[in-house]
């Protein structure tokens, strides 16, 4: 079995409605997929976390390495990629480019031995995982105060025991909104907060303290993600577990803020931050410190069922009779082809997930919706 052929996927969708968080505005949604395929007609699927077309234009630069090669060699494959680019890589786009590769690998080493990416990991811990609702974004023109309660109030009652809010622009009116939200979804759901690092350590300070009240699970990068010690400031400063790592890379990434206890939860984001490859090794680093692990999740169907493979081979931890179950985050914001590129979309039935058990990430892509949303001009 040889690696025959690398297709990159533009997806791309024009908003309607277009939305921020404290960081980023979103006009269109574009992600990049990554297609494998062998000799034998083997097809696997991987995408990259963030900017398409920069993402698009590393993996092309990677796949002339992979033409050839046994892609049951995860390992092999990935260590000479990352040691390609590792002089000016570590980082950024030259890992994100290789978790849309790795992710392919593993889709085909599942199908190639019949069997899920999480029995390869080692097997199911769980069938199902409790997902969380994120969204919450700002919208122009729309009161944020009103606007969020209103939606996290529609995913409590389509079953969501948890919502993520956005805030990090204003810390008067993002106090007010949490308080509106809470108010709200009622005090029995999970409530979290997630400034896209739009704070410094002053604010985030005094944000944390004053939220406190509303009984929030965690506050997801509340400073950039460069400075880690004013993450540990904010960690020391205000009780709210401190989360944060979708833009960290790597179990290099991961190393100084999980042993200096920057954070409390560590979320690596799978295509993202190296693939399972490299996922496995993160997961390893944080339960080793015990810090917990919640993968951030924010792709199409591809990276859904890539995380979902990866939650279901979680171990619980710590295990007790009744353990602490990994919750999924599930993106509720517009995106016309998140779903529709699968042939089996992944919905939630009140508020669970099922993962599914097929062969790889157990995915079946729909091309024509693939044909449907591809960027016109894909690059060459
Ligand atoms: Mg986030």
């Amino acid at each position: 079995m040889k690696i025959a052929e690398v297709f990159i996927h533009v997806l791309d969708h024009r908003l309607e409605t277009p939305f921020e968080s404290a960081s980023m505005r979103f006009d269109r949604r574009q992600h990049c997929l990554v297609e494998i395929v062998c000799d034998d007609g083997t097809t696997g699927w991987g995408e990259c976390l963030g900017p398409a077309l920069p993402n698009a234009a590393v993996v092309k630069a990677y796949a002339a390495r992979l033409i050839g090669r046994d892609p049951l060699e995860t390992e092999k494959l990935w260590q000479e990629l990352y040691n390609f680019m590792r002089d000016q890589g570590q980082r950024g786009l030259a890992i994100t480019a290789l978790s849309g590769i790795d992710v392919a690998l593993w889709d085909i080493k599942g199908k190639r031995f019949g069997v899920s990416i999480a029995t390869l990991l080692g097997g199911r811990f769980r069938d199902s995982v409790k997902a969380y609702a994120t969204g919450s974004f700002r919208k122009d023109g729309v009161d944020r105060i009103s606007d969020n309660a209103e939606e996290t109030a529609g995913h409590v009652a389509a079953g969501f025991h948890a919502v993520k809010i956005k805030i990090g622009f204003d810390p008067a009116e993002d106090l007010k909104v949490i308080a509106a939200v809470r108010e709200a979804i009622g005090p029995d759901t999970r409530l979290m907060i997630d400034a896209n690092h739009g704070y410094d350590v002053i604010e985030a300070v005094r944000v944390g303290q004053r939220a406190a009240e509303y009984d929030v699970d965690w506050f997801e990068e509340p400073v950039i993600p460069e400075q880690l010690e004013a993450y540990r400031a904010v960690r020391a400063g205000q009780p709210i577990p401190v989360a944060g790592g979708e833009t960290w890379h790597g179990r290099f990434g991961f190393k100084e803020p999980i042993e200096t206890r920057a954070i409390d939860i560590a979320q690596p984001d799978l295509c993202g931050t190296g693939g399972f490859t490299e996922m496995r090794r993160i997961a390893d680093m944080a339960a080793l410190h015990g810090v917990r692990l919640v993968p951030h999740v924010w792709g199409t169907a591809v990276q859904i069922a890539a995380s979902l493979q990866f939650v279901a081979a979680l171990p619980p931890d710590p295990p007790r009779r009744e353990p602490i179950e990994p919750i999924f985050e599930f993106d509720r914001t517009a995106n016309p082809f998140r779903q529709a590129i699968a042939k089996v979309p992944f919905e939630h039935h009140g508020g669970v997930v099922h993962i599914p058990d097929a062969p790889g990430l157990g995915l079946e892509i729909d091309r024509a919706a693939l044909a449907e949303f591809r960027l016109k001009e894909q690059p060459a």
